[in-house]
């Protein structure tokens, strides 16, 4: 476990006082989620108390994935125990609560580091998301890097979260950003991306899922062309991670991002992982407590990695939900996650598909668990209005991916994102809806 330099951790009474009171807490928080097997997909579904309920008379059929995952009790109950019974600040109180708390908290970064196969803890920041995480880059790395007549890369189908905070600081550096164009599949044109890398290209910034397409980029190949030419890249995961295995040293990504929210964990809490190398080098993004080793009026040193880049009290509660959250997901295992939810976009794909006047947007031969459509002559907030009434809950509109929307000249579209707990009825109920604001419009 990583400490603070700031705590004792080798004082004997602290460890067994540490030890008792694990152990008590651990015992209060026995939850009532009980996977056994592990495809057993009804059971799982009932560890999510939020699908349970009627939504406008009509039990809810929760399809907004992608926006954000909904919470098992066996995640909400952590986090009630460590506000009933755990809280205290961390990284600076000798007194037990607080070296508890900070145990508790740490644990994220070691089961994060485990999940994405990184190199060391040290590489694993912790930020408020995926947003966060960009910005932190752009405004570190970035703004010590980039100068007048730079390019940085970003593709068409970004999230807005990748692009904005790079349009940020090339306005401030003087750098250009550059964008690899896509087809009408939403697939990239690895040939205009092949073409648009040169000695002005300082940093590639893609997604590996696309949250509006569903599209799974070749982030693979992304990072090794742009490595021929020592051009760091980051990936924003944003959408992948949740779905899939992502080793980050298999990869080679250099900057790797993603969000507690999208994995069944709380909002406020997200990662950035970075190569070592590159973290050291950055300078600090936020200036606070936390991420100093000394102060005086004339001059202050940064902490160790990771704390660096951690400035205040952080979200404690979120840290240790998310532990918890990504516990939950690796019993299930991220691979029977995989091929349960791609079980079900096939299934939705199939039955979409026979709907008539209705239009994938985004049809890309690799696709993870995103279905983006549209209903002829009908708008989609129009749609997604209608749907909620029969308890249908999909996102509609421009999924903060705009250039998307302006690729196709739409202004919107409906999503019907999947989620493991998804079932077959889901997706039937999500048809029957579908007819019926067809017939709402004629
Ligand atoms: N990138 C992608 C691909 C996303 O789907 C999202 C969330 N919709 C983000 C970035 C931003 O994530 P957050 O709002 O959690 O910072």
């Amino acid at each position: 476990m990583l400490r603070h330099p700031e705590l004792d951790s080798e004082s004997v009474a602290v460890k067994m006082l540490n030890q008792v009171q694990h152990d008590l807490i651990n015992e209060m928080n026995q939850t009532t989620t009980d996977i056994t097997a592990k495809t057993n997909w009804a059971k799982i579904r009932a560890d999510f108390p939020v699908l349970e309920q009627q939504m406008n008379g009509k039990p809810l059929v929760y399809l907004d994935n992608g926006a954000s995952s909904q919470m098992p009790k066996s995640v909400s109950d952590r986090m009630d125990a460590y506000h009933k019974h755990e809280h205290a600040n961390v990284h600076r109180g000798i007194h037990s609560l607080s070296q508890h708390a900070t145990d508790a908290y740490e644990s994220a970064r070691t089961k994060v580091k485990e999940l994405i196969n990184a190199g060391s803890l040290e590489e694993i920041i912790y930020t408020t998301g995926t947003t966060d995480s960009i910005n932190l880059v752009a405004q570190s790395y970035g703004r010590s890097n980039f100068k007048a007549g730079d390019e940085i890369l970003v593709s068409e189908m970004e999230h807005h979260a990748n692009i904005v905070p790079w349009q940020m600081i090339a306005e401030e550096t003087g750098a250009a950003l550059k964008v690899i164009p896509m087809n009408d599949k939403g697939e990239l044109l690895m040939d205009e991306f092949h073409a648009l890398l040169s000695d002005k290209t300082k940093m590639v910034a893609v997604v590996h899922v696309s949250n509006a397409l569903g599209t799974i980029n070749p982030v693979k190949e992304i990072i090794e062309t742009a490595h021929q030419r020592d051009i760091p890249v980051l990936i924003d995961g944003a959408q992948a991670v949740p779905h899939s295995k992502v080793d980050v040293q298999a990869l080679g990504a250099d900057f790797y991002t993603f969000s507690a929210h999208k994995m069944c964990g709380p909002t406020g809490f997200g990662i950035l992982y970075g190569k070592k190398k590159l973290l050291e080098a950055m300078p600090p993004y936020r200036g606070g407590g936390d991420m100093i080793d000394k102060v005086t009026f004339e001059k202050t040193t940064w902490n160790d990695l990771p704390h660096k880049f951690e400035a205040g009290t952080p979200p404690i509660a979120a840290g240790v939900g998310f532990s918890t959250a990504i516990d939950y997901l690796n019993e299930i295992g991220i691979e029977a996650i995989a091929e349960r939810e791609h079980e079900l976009l096939e299934y939705a794909a199939e039955k979409l598909n026979q709907i008539e006047k209705l239009t994938i947007v985004g049809t890309a031969d690799k696709k993870a668990s995103v279905i983006s459509f549209l209903l002829d002559g009908i708008h989609p907030t129009d749609a997604g209005t209608i749907l909620d009434q029969h308890g249908i809950a999909v996102r509609t509109g421009h999924h903060c991916a705009q250039p998307i929307m302006q690729h196709f000249d739409i202004p919107g579209t409906l999503r019907a994102s999947i989620s493991f707990y998804n079932n077959e009825e889901d997706i039937e109920r999500l048809v029957e809806g579908i007819e019926l604001v067809k017939k709402f419009f004629g």
